[in-house]
């Protein structure tokens, strides 16, 4: 999608960056990179988040060190293929969520998108619909992804590079949508392990503070994550906040922008 005059006025009204998409090759969105994606160096997972203080959507995208899978999270769906993950999601009680829900909320998107958004948990309206970020937040988030030419919809005529997979870390919802519980998290964490692993996305961009925990193990916030790019098992990964969050603070949408901003240079350069 090009901007018109009239969204470039607009958008630089608001003091925000403009994502002009790459002049692509026939049928490519992504150009060949000018140079190769820097590589973080391997450390422990406690050295996950560097102590350098983060600077506010850069151009150029400093990377953070890799994050190891806990073994705990590989377990006995490591083999699983995507209809029996769906089906184990679909039936699991490991933690009492399961009591109150309506369905399970698996995830929505092309199985081997690769964008991967990972949100926290679902709402009353997820849970209803069974498809997470649905209702304000979730349209929210696809006007976002439709500004760097995005889609959640699977079977459209996206190019395949457009093509972005969802998932919440937690797939139940917690009752009267309150902060879900460390020990629910990580019953729930090796789905979305297995999720990360069929899709083999590119880029994972992590929204809200239970995403980062789950993907970075780290508790600082997320204003100090944002700005720079992380690893998950190797794969890029950028930090930004939670659209029902953005929904609430108005003025944070500008921060978000730039954060989509820096997700698609990195995108574009690890093509
Ligand atoms: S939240 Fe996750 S771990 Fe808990 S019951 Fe639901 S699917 Fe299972």
């Amino acid at each position: 999608m090009a901007w018109t005059e009239h969204q470039h006025s607009l958008l630089q009204a608001l003091g925000l960056r403009v994502w002009t998409p790459p002049v692509a090759e026939a049928g490519s969105l992504a150009p060949a990179p000018a140079e190769p994606p820097r590589v973080a160096a391997a450390a422990t997972p406690s050295a996950a988040v560097p102590a350098a203080a983060p600077t506010v959507a850069p151009t150029a995208a400093p990377t953070a060190a890799p994050v190891a899978l806990p073994s705990a999270a590989r377990g006995a769906l490591g083999t699983l293929g995507w209809p029996e993950l769906r089906e184990a999601v679909a039936a699991c009680r490991a933690c009492s969520l399961c009591e109150k829900r309506t369905q399970t909320v698996f995830g929505v998107g092309h199985e081997q998108a690769p964008w991967m958004v990972v949100g926290e948990a679902p709402g009353e309206q997820e849970d209803r619909e069974g498809e997470p970020f649905v209702g304000a937040a979730g349209q929210l988030l696809d006007r976002m992804l439709a500004a760097l030419q995005l889609t959640r919809v699977a079977d459209g005529d996206a190019r395949p590079e457009q093509r972005v997979y969802i998932a919440n870390t937690l797939k139940c919802r917690p009752p009267g949508n309150r902060n879900p519980q460390p020990d629910e998290l990580a019953k729930c964490e090796p789905f979305l392990v297995r999720q990360i692993e069929l899709v083999k996305p590119r880029l994972i961009l992590a929204m809200g503070r239970f995403a980062v925990q789950a993907l970075l193990r780290s508790d600082e916030p997320i204003g100090k994550l944002r700005g720079r790019v992380h690893r998950y098992q190797g794969v890029p990964l950028v930090v930004t906040y939670h659209p029902a969050y953005l929904l609430r603070n108005l003025p944070e949408k500008a921060k978000a922008w730039d954060d989509l901003c820096l997700a698609a240079e990195v995108f574009e350069r690890a093509s």
